[in-house]
């Protein structure tokens, strides 16, 4: 199946900030494909050189087919993007707003249509001030299906929505797949990119640090059991580093009291924790022991040594 973008050795610096570095990955048709990255590591300024929105330093940007630096017009008829944050006027309406970026296209789907698919049927004629979180964010991804697109681009497409809300979306994405979308989206969410996409790059201040299909990335960390850990009162981190096995120690927030990190034994490592925290008298709060997730790949790629993990 040809690839519907390629992204090769992209570069964008902002007046001496090299956001992205070097940056390449590729994405098949019909794949869900994650950008994941701490804040700033460069996802935002990667799909905005895809999309036409920020001219790159250097590289090359292929999407669909054409060349997305000099055939930008040929680029934009087959994407649909859902940016960050859609600001729409306030009183216009679900059907309004679709009806008006269609007229921007050749191709264009009946806004009935969308709105059914995005489940904004009720809301059709209500204005854009009275919607809820989720339902701006569902009518943001209608708007991206307006010119019945090949590829859809969705920057963090489920932050800031409540559980019941991301959980419709991550439907509605799954059903993007079966529909035989290609879509990239950006996200903090490892959770949902474990899910749903087929394959996942991560990127850490602006290049790619990992990339594969999400079991592949965990199945590197084979044979590791992940740890996380909550104490009443505070706990060096030397110390637990120097617990037998314990590999990748880090903080979880800056109270000195909630650690992770990852084992190869997790009887030993545990049971010399345990030792640890009696010879100092400190309360165990919360103890889980579990597999590695996308999340520990992530954390371990990109996390800096002595840093606070996010
Ligand atoms: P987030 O998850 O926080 O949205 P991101 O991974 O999308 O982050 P970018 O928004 O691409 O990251 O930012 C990458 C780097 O480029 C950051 O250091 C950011 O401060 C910087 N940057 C982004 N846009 C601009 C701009 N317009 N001018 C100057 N610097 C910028």
């Amino acid at each position: 199946m040809p690839a519907h973008v390629v992204v090769r050795d992209l570069r964008k610096s902002y007046a001496g900030v090299e956001a992205v570095r070097g940056v390449s990955f590729s994405i098949e048709a019909g794949e869900i494909f994650g950008l994941l990255g701490p804040n700033g590591a460069g996802k935002t300024t990667t799909v905005e050189c895809l999309i036409g929105l920020r001219e790159p330093d250097a590289g090359d940007l292929e999407v669909c087919g054409f060349d997305a630096r000099r055939q930008p017009h040929e680029v934009k008829e087959r994407i649909g993007v859902a940016l960050q944050s859609t600001s729409l006027q306030d009183k216009i309406t679900p059907r309004e707003a679709l009806r008006l970026f269609g007229a921007f296209y050749r191709e264009r789907v009946p806004p009935g249509e969308l709105l059914e698919r995005f489940a904004l049927t009720e809301k059709a004629d209500a204005r854009f001030e009275t919607l809820s979180g989720g339902q701006r964010q569902r009518l943001a991804i209608a708007l991206a299906f307006v010119n019945r697109p090949k590829l859809v681009l969705l920057d963090e497409p489920t932050t800031g929505l409540d559980p019941q809300s991301r959980r419709e979306l991550h439907a509605a994405i799954a059903r993007m797949k079966h529909d035989g979308y290609t879509v990239l989206f950006t996200t903090h969410y490892l959770d949902e990119a474990e899910h749903l996409c087929d394959r996942v790059a991560i990127i850490d201040r602006g290049r790619i640090v990992g990339q594969g299909a999400p079991r592949e990335l965990i199945a590197q960390s084979k044979g590791r059991q992940s740890v996380t850990l909550v104490t009443s009162r505070p706990v060096e981190l030397a110390a637990l580093a120097a617990l037998p096995g314990a590999v990748e120690v880090s903080a979880t927030d800056a109270t000195g009291t909630a650690f992770q990190f990852q084992t190869g034994d997790a009887n030993v490592t545990v049971a010399a924790l345990m030792r640890l925290l009696n010879d100092a008298r400190v309360p165990l709060v919360d103890l889980q022991v579990r597999q590695a997730s996308l999340e520990d790949v992530f954390l371990r790629l990109t996390s800096r040594p002595g840093e606070v993990a996010a």
